[in-house]
């Protein structure tokens, strides 16, 4: 415990900073921004978290719960002049909540269900024909959302990933630990990405088909000094070979947009990947949100805010919905799994680039 509470006073003045801030980044916070509430932007949690990093105050699940409120969005880090480290310390914040049971019950109960959801992630994988041995050569590797919601697109992108650079292999019955990190479970968190990270010693390339696993793999692992294997998202992969991609190969599909993910974009910077893609595919330029690249919209399903606050989760994705349609784009590529079903289920077209490589295989059938 006492390990935990040392997270939280390395924290003291990046809460200080928040603490004595005019909010200058709440207009970016979309929590904040679809539930009214100030203290669940990065100023209030922030703020919140105060006495705690100063040590004046002892954790209490009150104290703690508005940093379960928070999508790890980074979009108010791109408004702060003063780089303060919000996410990693809502992480923090969770960690502690977690080690001295102090969780929401949502939150406690999503953690309770991780090995059923990695049995059913075993079984799948199974069914996918993906092997358990260490992989070597080109691997590709599935992610846990697309493996439970979309395994025909696993298999596709595999089969597309093929015929750009020959044999590759999957790996699709392990997770990058993130739900674990994002229920502020660190051990469990390490645990995952370091027998990944062994499964894949092997691998010449790893290919994540979820930007939320590269995320996780190559930033959020280092920052919590976890050992993990690097990894390109699939975007990136493609788009560094896009002349063997065949040009304008989805024209006939209309106009595409392009919502940078808070992962792979503020995340990782790899807003040029996913433009240059559909301009290759479609024979013409992605339509720009609104708000994009850096201020990129986020779609409510990160940081387990659908668990947490499942109406302030869906109303972000309704904002991000509408600003899809006053784009007047046809279909949105979006930059990751989780954020490309929360938008159909607005009835938007989306698409990652998995899944559109799926209609691909489909216009040359
Ligand atoms: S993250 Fe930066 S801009 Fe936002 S409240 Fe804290 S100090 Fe202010
Ligand atoms: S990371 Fe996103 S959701 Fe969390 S406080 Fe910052 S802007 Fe709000």
């Amino acid at each position: 415990m006492a390990r935990q509470l040392s997270l939280l006073s390395e924290r003291a003045a990046a809460t200080r900073a928040c603490s004595y801030c005019p909010k200058l980044c709440r207009p970016a916070c979309p929590v904040a921004t679809a539930s009214g509430n100030d203290a669940v932007s990065a100023w209030g949690i922030m703020g919140g978290l105060h006495s705690l990093t100063d040590g004046s105050a002892r954790p209490t699940a009150e104290h703690l719960a508005p940093a379960f409120a928070c999508t790890g969005c980074e979009h108010c880090q791109s408004h702060c002049e003063l780089a303060v480290p919000v996410t990693e310390t809502v992480l923090d914040a969770r960690a502690v909540a977690h080690s001295q049971h102090l969780s929401p019950a949502a939150v406690r109960e999503f953690v309770a269900d991780l090995p059923t959801r990695e049995e059913r992630l075993r079984a799948s994988a199974t069914q996918l024909g993906a092997s358990d041995e260490a992989a070597s050569g080109v691997v590709v590797f599935a992610g846990c959302t697309l493996v439970a919601t979309r395994p025909s697109h696993v298999a596709a992108a595999l089969r597309a990933i093929e015929q750009l650079v020959g044999p590759a292999s999957l790996v699709a019955d392990l997770c990058c630990g993130a739900p674990w990190l994002d229920a502020g479970d660190l051990e469990g968190f390490r645990a995952r990405a370091e027998s990944l990270s062994d499964r894949l010693r092997r691998a010449s390339t790893v290919i994540a088909l979820d930007a939320g696993c590269a995320h996780t793999m190559n930033v959020r692992a280092a920052q919590r000094s976890v050992r993990a294997r690097a990894m390109d998202t699939l975007e990136q992969f493609v788009a560094a070979r896009i002349d063997r991609v065949p040009a304008g190969a989805l024209a006939s599909m209309g106009a595409f947009a392009v919502h940078d993910s808070c992962r792979a974009g503020r995340g990782m910077g790899a807003f040029d990947a996913p433009r240059s893609l559909v301009e290759r595919l479609t024979g013409r330029r992605a339509i720009e949100l609104a708000y994009n690249r850096e201020r990129s919209q986020c779609s409510g399903g990160g940081g387990l805010l659908p668990i947490t606050a499942p109406t302030v989760a869906d109303a972000i994705t309704r904002d991000l919905a509408e600003l899809v349609r006053d784009s007047g784009a046809d279909h949105v590529l979006a930059g990751c799994p989780t954020s490309s079903a929360r938008l159909r289920a607005t009835g938007i077209s989306s698409f990652t680039l998995s899944e559109l490589i799926c209609e691909l295989g489909r216009d040359r059938a």
